[in-house]
C-alpha cells in the first residue's frame, strides 16, 4: 500500500493524538504529560528502544529496518512545546489550560511524527536505523541544543537530520524547501543608557538619557541600511524602551532598550553584533552618556544542506505536486538549527492552509495536513535507506 493511503487510514487515530496534545499544552521543558504520552505510544508501536529524559524532557525512539545491517542512521525530529498564549479558536478540543496553547502547531508535528513511527514500526520497509526525536522547549528554550548537548548525535550515531514545520498561508499538503538558509539566527540585545537625570526644565544640568536613547534607536537602523551588504538580509528591531522616570518633568537616570537582531548568514550576524555595540556606545558617548550593550546570541541560522534538500524535495514531490523550491526564507528562529549544525540534513515547511499565522490566538494546526506530513517523515526513511 502506498505510504499516503496508509496515512489516510491512520488519520482519525493521529488526529485524536493531536487533539489530545492540543487540549493539554505544556511550556518549554515542562512537557511531562506530552513526553509521557509520546513515550507510551512509541512503546505501543513496538519501537526497538524508547529513551525518555534526553535533554531534560526529550524522547528518542529507535526503529530498526527489516535487514539487520550497519546501514545509515537517520534522525527525524518534532517539537512538543506550546506557547504562553490564551487560545481563541473556540475549537471543541481547545486548550484546557488558560494562558497556554499550541499556537505553533507543535501538537501537529508531534502527532505526525508519531504517525510515521507507527507506520515505520509496522512496515520496517527500509535498511538502516530510524531515530524518532521529540524535543522540548523549541519556543525560546533551546531544547534542541539541550538534546545535542545530552549526546543525541553520538549516543544514537545519527548521520542526517530531517525536520518539519507547518506553514499557514501555504495550501494544505503542499511543501516548501530550499538549500541554504531557511530560518534566521535570532539574537537579542539589551542596551542600558546611563546619563544624569534631573529636572526636565534644566536640561543643561543633566545628561539627557532619553535623547541619547532616541538617537541610538534611529542610528541602529544604519547598521542594517549602511553596513550590511544590500543583497544580504538583516533585521534589527528595538521592541522595549523603559526608563526609571514616571513623571512628565523628570529626565531619567537610565533608559533601557531591548530588541532583536536577525540574520541569515554568519558574517552578517557578526556585523550586527559589532554594529549594534559600536553605534550604541559611540552615540551615547557623543551625547555625554554611556551605553552598556549586552548582545546575546540565540538560535543559529537554520541552514539546509544542498544534497539533503534535494532528497527531501524528492520525497515531497512523491507526495504532492506542489513543492515550492523558490520560497523566501523567514526571519523567525528555529532551534532545529542546533541539530543541523551537527550533521547535514534539511528542514521543510508543510502547508497549513488558510489559517491564522502561528503564534496568533486564533491559529490552529490543520489536521488535513497530517497525511502529507507523516508521509514525508516516513518517506525520508524509506528513500534514504531503501530496503535491499
Ligand atoms: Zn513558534
Ligand atoms: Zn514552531
Amino acid at each position: 500500500m502506498p505510504i499516503k493511503n496508509r496515512f489516510a487510514e491512520l488519520l482519525p487515530e493521529i488526529t485524536a493524538w493531536r487533539r489530545d496534545f492540543h487540549e493539554h499544552p505544556e511550556l518549554l521543558y515542562d512537557v511531562h504529560r506530552t513526553a509521557g504520552r509520546v513515550a507510551e505510544l512509541l512503546r505501543e508501536f513496538g519501537c526497538d528502544e524508547v529513551t525518555e529524559g534526553v535533554g531534560r524532557t526529550g524522547v528518542v525512539a529507535v526503529i530498526r529496518g527489516k535487514t539487520d545491517s550497519k546501514g545509515r542512521v537517520i534522525g527525524l525530529r518534532a517539537d512538543m512545546d506550546a506557547l504562553p498564549i490564551h487560545e481563541q479558536t473556540g475549537a471543541e478540543y481547545a486548550s484546557k489550560t488558560p494562558g497556554k496553547m499550541h499556537a505553533c502547531g507543535h501538537d501537529g508535528h508531534t502527532a505526525m511524527l508519531l504517525g510515521a513511527a507507527k507506520y515505520l514500526a509496522e512496515t520496517r520497509n527500509f535498511d538502516g536505523t530510524a531515530i524518532m526525536i521529540f524535543q522540548p522547549a523549541e519556543e525560546g528554550g533551546a531544547g534542541g541544543d539541550a538534546m545535542v548537548k545530552d549526546g543525541l548525535v553520538d549516543r544514537w550515531g545519527i548521520q542526517e537530520f530531517y525536520g518539519m514545520h507547518n506553514m499557514p498561508g501555504m495550501p494544505v499538503g503542499s511543501f516548501a524547501i530550499k538549500p541554504g538558509a531557511m530560518m534566521a539566527a535570532a539574537d537579542q540585545f539589551d542596551i542600558t543608557v546611563t546619563g544624569k537625570g534631573g529636572h526636565a526644565a534644566k536640561p543643561h544640568e543633566c545628561i539627557d538619557t532619553t535623547l541619547a536613547a532616541a538617537q541610538i534607536i534611529v542610528a541602529l537602523q544604519s547598521v542594517v541600511a549602511r553596513n550590511v551588504d544590500p543583497l544580504q538580509n538583516a533585521v534589527i528591531s528595538v521592541c522595549v524602551v523603559s526608563t526609571d522616570s514616571t513623571a512628565h518633568n523628570v529626565i531619567p537616570q537610565v533608559v533601557k532598550l531591548k530588541g532583536t537582531a536577525r540574520s541569515l548568514d554568519a558574517e552578517v550576524r557578526a556585523q550586527l553584533e559589532e554594529g549594534i555595540t559600536r553605534v550604541a556606545t559611540n552615540i551615547a558617548a557623543a551625547m555625554g552618556a554611556t551605553a552598556a550593550v549586552d548582545y546575546q546570541r540565540g538560535y543559529p541560522v537554520t541552514s539546509n544542506d544542498t544534497e539533503a534538500t534535494e532528497w527531501a524535495a524528492a520525497v515531497a514531490r512523491a507526495i504532492s505536486d506542489r513543492v515550492d523550491m523558490d520560497m523566501v526564507p523567514m526571519m523567525g528562529g528555529e532551534d532545529f538549527s542546533y541539530m543541523l549544525n551537527e550533521r547535514p540534513g534539511a528542514y521543510i515547511w508543510v502547508g497549513n492552509g488558510d489559517t491564522a499565522m502561528v503564534h496568533h490566538p486564533a491559529y490552529d494546526f490543520n489536521d488535513e495536513a497530517i497525511p502529507a506530513g507523516s508521509s514525508w517523515y516516513a518517506g525520508m526513511v524509506e528513500s534514504r535507506m531503501p530496503a535491499a
